[in-house]
């Protein structure tokens, strides 16, 4: 079958002066048109640089893609040419960061940032490019933005920035959104409203969309799949649904129970024991081992690949039938 965005065996490696860090180890991950995926992770996990390989950010030193595929339409975005990938990025896949303030400049107009590519790219007049700025933020639901287009980037609270970065990613009507903990550095409403707002537009604009985030809170309402990273890879794949009512990983059941959740009565809050690895030198076998309370000596020894484990579902643990069953619950 061929996805949309088909991310497959995706390998990249830091060279550092420690040492070569493995940041991604075979992640493999894709959406159809229209869909939402959620990258789950921890800081460190990776889950940002599987985004950062998509959107070429990391074609330069110290970072080096080591093997894998991207495919947009069945294209290797790796090996095309390059003007086809800069055709391919910012316009048909577009990012959203979770830093709106430092990715905005501060002494452009927000109407001038988001026409800027409508100008540059589509050779818009500056007074269409205007026009359609006002009916991105509009579409993004700033308010009064007819009287904000020529507001500067401070003149807005961090919640409208982040729509404005939303807007600006828009403008050249992607299939594909890729979102980096877009809500990150907002308060909890604030994030809620930005998380509808992305839900919406999805649908509304018939959009795929990535979610890379670390809070496995949020994603609930906005994603249709979850892949759930640790160390670089991805050790579970699961629709949003089966996910929460039954993981198939002890990272993500751990997760769950740490986050509340209005489904469970009386539930407790539990963290997950340890700290994620040193990604420099990861522990042997499965990197998951030193924190996971299902942990039997192949899994010091043995690294678990992923692998099915139901409709539509892999995980990449030796006991991940046990983990299923819920015996333990
Ligand atoms: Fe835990 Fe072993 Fe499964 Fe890794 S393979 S998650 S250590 S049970
Ligand atoms: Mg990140």
């Amino acid at each position: 079958s061929r996805h949309l965005l088909d991310v497959r065996d995706l390998r990249v490696e830091f060279h550092t002066h420690d040492g070569v860090v493995r940041a991604l180890n075979g992640v493999s991950y894709y959406v159809n048109a229209g869909e939402s995926l959620a990258v789950l992770g921890e800081s460190g996990s990776g889950k940002s640089v599987s985004a950062q390989a998509i959107m070429g950010i990391l074609d330069t030193p110290p970072a080096k893609v080591a093997g894998g595929t991207i495919r947009y339409r069945g294209e290797d975005m790796l090996t095309m040419r390059e003007d086809q990938r800069r055709r391919i990025r910012g316009a048909e896949i577009a990012m959203v960061f979770q830093d709106a303030l430092s990715a905005l400049n501060p002494v452009f107009t927000v109407g001038f940032q988001i026409s800027e590519n409508l100008r540059r790219r589509l050779g818009m007049s500056k007074s269409d490019a205007y026009r359609r700025a006002v009916e991105l933020m509009d579409l993004v639901r700033i308010p009064a933005a007819k009287d904000r287009v020529k507001d500067f980037p401070h003149q807005f609270s961090g919640g409208m920035r982040q729509r404005v970065m939303i807007a600006m990613a828009l403008a050249l009507d992607p299939a594909v959104l890729i979102a980096d903990e877009p809500t990150t550095a907002l308060d909890v409403t604030v994030q809620a409203q930005i998380m509808d707002l992305l839900a919406d537009l999805r649908r509304d604009l018939d959009m795929a969309l990535i979610l890379i985030t670390h809070d496995l809170g949020v994603v609930a309402d906005v994603a249709d799949r979850i892949a759930v990273m640790y160390a670089g890879r991805i050790v579970e794949n699961a629709n949003v649904h089966d996910l929460y009512s039954n993981p198939g990983h002890p990272y993500t059941e751990g997760l769950l129970a740490s986050i509340p959740r209005v489904d469970l009565k009386g539930q407790q809050l539990k963290s997950i024991k340890g700290m994620p690895p040193n990604m420099l030198h990861p522990p042997s076998g499965c990197p998951f081992h030193p924190r996971c309370t299902y942990a039997q000596d192949i899994c010091t020894q043995e690294d678990p690949p992923l692998r099915d484990v139901g409709v539509q579902r892999s995980s990449a643990c030796h006991y991940a039938e046990e983990v299923l069953d819920g015996a333990r619950d």
